[in-house]
């Protein structure tokens, strides 16, 4: 596995072609990135075990996208915590959580995920490695759906922090789908819809002072606001309405 890019040789200043890879051999993970300079035959190689530098993980992780480690279908969580603790690092609790949880047991690179595998396998497990966007429930529509569907919860409170970080963690891509849940979704998804936004780069305001009611977004930094009226009525929804949060202050 191997992703390259183009760079000025440092020695001649013509093209030079780096490659970066990563692989998982006999229980090992290593990881090497090169340097190739066709015009003066300058060759360089970096190498080394383990998880690679930043940078260089980085690369990868742009050529390959992320991968992820499941097991479908454990025998036993026990020995499955045991193996991940040591891969991962972590507490045997953090092991143990992951092996019984139905969720990808870690998400890297796919030779980290192939390296993980060969110890999951090794002990007994059948483990399975996915690229991200092939696992069901883990596509970003999937995880901004299951976002809108859990209620807004109130604030200063513990899961108002969970609440928070799962807002962060959506990623500036969310705010389209965010923006046409505002829309045209239904009306108990607006106020989480229109505070995610919010994590997502955009200020964003509920006007039910205007007629018709609506809500007012623009990327932080833009001068102009745009103004996008539901189609479905969000005073509708008396569950879960909107809080003082989310209305644009008097001006
Ligand atoms: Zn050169």
């Amino acid at each position: 596995m191997s992703a390259g890019f183009d760079t000025k040789c440092p020695d001649c200043g013509k093209p030079a072609r780096v490659s970066t890879g990563q692989k998982s051999c006999g229980g090992h993970l290593y990881w090497f990135e090169s340097i190739h300079c066709q015009g003066c035959g300058l060759a360089q190689e970096a190498d080394g075990e383990g998880v690679p530098p930043e940078n260089i993980r980085r690369r990868i992780l742009e050529a390959e996208g992320e991968w992820n480690l499941l097991i479908p279908a454990p025998r036993s969580t026990q020995r499955i915590a045991g193996i991940l603790r040591q891969l991962l690092d972590c507490s045997l609790a953090q092991a143990l959580a992951k092996a019984k949880s139905a969720a990808p047991v870690a998400t890297g690179t796919k030779a980290e995920m192939s390296w993980m595998a060969d110890s999951l396998s090794a002990a007994g497990e059948e483990p399975a490695v996915a690229p991200l966007a092939s696992t069901p429930g883990t596509s970003l529509q999937d995880r901004v759906s299951r976002f809108l569907d859990t209620p807004v919860p109130g604030g200063r409170t513990k899961s108002w922090d969970d609440w928070q970080k799962s807002a962060e963690a959506l990623g500036p891509q969310a705010a389209d789908i965010l923006m046409h849940a505002l829309a045209v979704g239904p009306a108990h998804t607006h106020y989480a819809a229109l505070l995610g936004l919010r994590f997502c780069g955009f200020e964003a305001w509920y006007r039910d002072d205007q007629s018709p009611v609506c809500y007012e977004v623009r990327k932080k930094g833009d001068r102009d606001w745009g103004r996008i009226i539901p189609v479905n009525d969000p005073r509708a929804d008396d569950g879960r309405g909107f809080t003082a949060e989310g209305r644009k202050p008097e001006a």
